[in-house]
């Protein structure tokens, strides 16, 4: 097993991972940084490569491919001598200083720390969801959505939020119509999502229900569907259902060396990424349930860095 040392290790590979090995690799403290291979099924770069437009992040008035924005993050920290391997993490000791942060191969011995492990889509479990599951199930439209079997059929989003908007409106380019079904009678998702959604003439959502059922043969044919005011169950004939109800931590394995909230998020100390464990910090969507977004990651990854600085009498 190879062992490297370094002043700072970064864990992730979201927008902010590459934040705080920006600011790291800029104050030459030569960052080392985990960037997963297919850590929790999400490719290296995060949650922004399984979308498509990023609208709302500066610097970019026409929009940007999420794939891309995340692409120039990683070569901005590999331009100031940031150490990429692309390897999942999957051990950590923070019990003593230096710690020691552990993959198949290697194990890096290392003052500081900054988890950016983000999170990952949450999948609803009844009957027929794991058979049809990726047979017409899935938790990404943007990554499956152009699938032969989607095109021209009616489809279905469980959600409302975000996401749910999101992924709804984008299935409109393939499928015939897109049923949005939300367990209440409203969305929480920002206004002009909404808007977005609801006045798009392919969308019909399907309020104060819950999915109960997912049948077919080969391949998902139907939703049974409750109305949880009337009690009544429709049949609702989709060929595709795509789960948009939110998102885990990526926190197992930190195997309880770090406090965490009951729902499993990196606890830090108000206002700062300081976590339970001095010299071990938590940036983006691991500690943040509220904001989630890919420029508060980005803040909290640059935040760490002036930690550290601290931290390190740098
Ligand atoms: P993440 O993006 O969650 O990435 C963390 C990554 O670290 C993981 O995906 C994985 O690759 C890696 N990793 C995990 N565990 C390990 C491990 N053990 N070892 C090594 N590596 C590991 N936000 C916006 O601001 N604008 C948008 O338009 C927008 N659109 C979105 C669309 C969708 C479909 C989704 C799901 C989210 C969207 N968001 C958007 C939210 C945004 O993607 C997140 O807030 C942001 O990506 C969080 O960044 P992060 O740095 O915390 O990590
Ligand atoms: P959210 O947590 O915001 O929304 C999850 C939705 O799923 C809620 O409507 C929730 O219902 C519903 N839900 C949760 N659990 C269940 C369940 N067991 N059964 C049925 N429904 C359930 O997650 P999102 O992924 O939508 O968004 C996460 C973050 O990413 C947000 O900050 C969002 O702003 C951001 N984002 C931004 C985008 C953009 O700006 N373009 C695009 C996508 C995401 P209820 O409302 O009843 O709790």
């Amino acid at each position: 097993m190879e062992e490297i040392k370094t002043r700072v290790c970064i864990i992730g590979s979201g927008p902010a991972a590459h934040t705080a090995a920006i600011y790291a690799a800029r104050a030459e403290l030569k960052p080392i940084l985990f960037e997963g291979w297919m850590a929790n099924d999400i490719a290296p770069g995060g949650q922004l490569t399984t979308t498509t437009d990023v609208e709302n992040f500066p610097g970019f008035p026409e929009g940007i491919m999420g794939g891309e924005l995340m692409d120039r993050c990683r070569s901005q920290s590999l331009r100031f001598g940031t150490q990429v391997f692309t390897e999942t993490v999957n051990k950590v000791d923070f019990s003593s200083t230096p710690f020691k942060i552990t993959t198949d191969s290697k194990t890096v011995v290392a003052d500081t720390v900054v988890v950016a492990t983000g999170a990952v889509a949450k999948r609803l479990h009844f009957s027929g969801s794991d058979t049809f599951w990726n047979r017409g199930i899935s938790a990404c439209a943007v990554c499956d959505g152009a699938a032969p079997i989607f095109r021209n059929k009616p489809l279905a989003v469980i959600g409302g939020g975000d996401s749910a908007m999101e992924e709804a409106n984008f299935l409109t380019k393939y499928g015939s119509k897109v049923y949005i079904i939300h367990r209440r009678d409203t969305f929480r998702a920002s206004k002009i999502m909404q808007n977005r959604a609801l006045t798009n003439p392919k969308i019909e959502v399907l309020w104060n229900s819950v999915t109960e059922e997912a049948y077919g043969e080969r391949s998902l044919t139907g939703l049974k569907v409750r109305n949880m005011v009337t009690d009544e169950v429709s049949d609702l004939k989709v060929s595709g259902l795509f789960f948009a109800i939110g998102h885990e931590p990526a926190t197992k394995f930190l195997d309880g060396q770090l406090e965490l909230d009951s729902d499993g998020y990196v606890l830090t100390k108000p206002g700062t990424t300081q976590t339970s464990v001095r010299g071990v910090f938590a940036a983006g969507d691991v500690q943040d349930k509220k904001y989630r977004q890919a420029i508060t990651a980005a803040g909290t990854g640059s935040f760490s860095c002036f930690v550290i600085f601290v931290h390190l009498q740098f």
